[in-house]
């Protein structure tokens, strides 16, 4: 830290993301991205023709690319929000919707960046605890007089709640604005989207990280009512209006025309989430019922980090948390088959070298 950076911000704890090691090759389960590459649509748009245009700005209204997502998705076009990468536009929404009175209402376990937006804004947040059984409690979100931001399926645990349970989350707090983040709905969730026409308090995110292999173009997208989606187009225009480069633009309209390659490689990833949820409770793990690219898992009785950094020697990388009530777990992303299939025989010789020594 210099001595000039802003008082306000010498405690600010960044958001750490999962590592992207260079020293090997691993298997690579930390991050939740797809094991399938773009579409070939997607891979044939990002061409040299569009990169010749590059000495171009792009396109900062993304007309094409929210025409496109509109008609996709049954909405009108001013109600769609593109950013660069779907936490642009969760820190927009702090930014626009939250202020020193009015905050912002999470889960203790849940995307570890809105604790960080809340705290780069000096905004107050409410952190309401999940259940025992590590479900978001939506009874506890009802008439809270604050801004609320709830991912479903959440992460890290792959819970989610009911379209009913969020109808009354939206139903009692009219006057604040709720956010559901919905970077994993594809993977068997239900999507609130079939509720912005009835709530101008609804916000819902999504991304082309996850199900649609886009993580490295930093494409996210986001519906609500048009004066909300206004709101945010402020705040864009107010910092980067070409946040959105030409090659992503392009990527994102191909991967909205290539639906049926994205859906058949999530139903390959579901059908691995089975497999690996069945492989993990055979070896004694617990497995929250997860709908999304990701299990969470803790073993009755090897530690979660233990397990972490021998996976991490044996050339498979997965995502563990040192907070107090999932520090026994692990949360690992689905691959394909045949990095599931090396997950589990490696977890199982570990596992066994534990209970030889015990
Ligand atoms: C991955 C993730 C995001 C961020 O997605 P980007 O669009 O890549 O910025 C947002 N919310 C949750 C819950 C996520 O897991």
């Amino acid at each position: 830290m210099s001595r000039f950076l802003s008082a306000r911000l010498s405690d600010l704890e960044a958001y750490t993301p999962g590592e992207q090691p260079r020293d090997k090759k691993y298997i690579k389960l930390n991050t939740n991205e797809s094991p399938f590459p773009p579409s070939p649509e997607v891979i044939a748009a990002v061409n040299a023709d569009e990169v010749s245009r590059l000495n171009l700005y792009s396109d900062p209204t993304c007309k094409l690319l929210r025409e496109k997502l509109a008609a996709r998705y049954g909405v009108e076009s001013d109600q769609v929000f593109v950013s660069n990468g779907s936490d642009d536009i969760l820190n927009f929404s702090f930014m626009a919707f939250c202020d020193k009175e009015k905050g912002m209402a999470y889960p203790d376990i849940s995307y570890g960046f809105y604790k960080v937006f809340a705290a780069l804004h000096g905004i107050p947040s409410r952190v309401i605890p999940l259940k025992e059984d590590f479900s978001v409690s939506a009874d506890d979100y009802l008439s809270l007089g604050m801004n609320i931001v709830i991912a479903n399926p959440n992460a890290p645990t792959g819970l989610t709640l009911s379209l009913c349970e969020i109808r009354n989350i939206l139903d009692t707090n009219r006057d604040s604005v709720v956010i559901i983040d919905e970077a994993y709905v594809d993977f068997g969730g239900e999507s609130a989207l079939s509720l912005v026409p009835e709530y101008d308090n609804l916000l819902v995110v999504r991304t082309f990280s996850k199900s649609r292999s886009l993580a490295g173009a930093r494409l996210g997208f986001a519906f609500g009512n048009k004066e909300l989606i206004a709101d945010l187009e402020l705040i864009k225009y107010s910092t980067n209006p070409y946040d959105i480069n030409r090659l992503t633009q392009v990527a994102g309209c191909a991967a909205i025309d290539s639906d049926s390659y994205y859906f058949d490689n999530v139903n390959i990833i579901m059908e691995n989430r089975d497999y690996i949820t069945a492989e993990l409770e055979a070896m004694g793990f617990e497995v929250l019922p997860s709908k999304a690219n990701f299990v969470f898992a803790r073993h009755s009785n090897v530690d979660g980090g233990e397990l972490y950094t021998a996976l991490r020697e044996n050339g498979i990388l997965v995502r563990h948390f040192t907070g107090e009530r999932i520090k026994d777990f692990l949360r690992i992303t689905i691959g394909t088959l045949d990095e599931m299939k090396a997950l589990a025989a490696s977890l199982k010789n570990i596992i066994a070298d534990k209970e030889n020594k015990a």
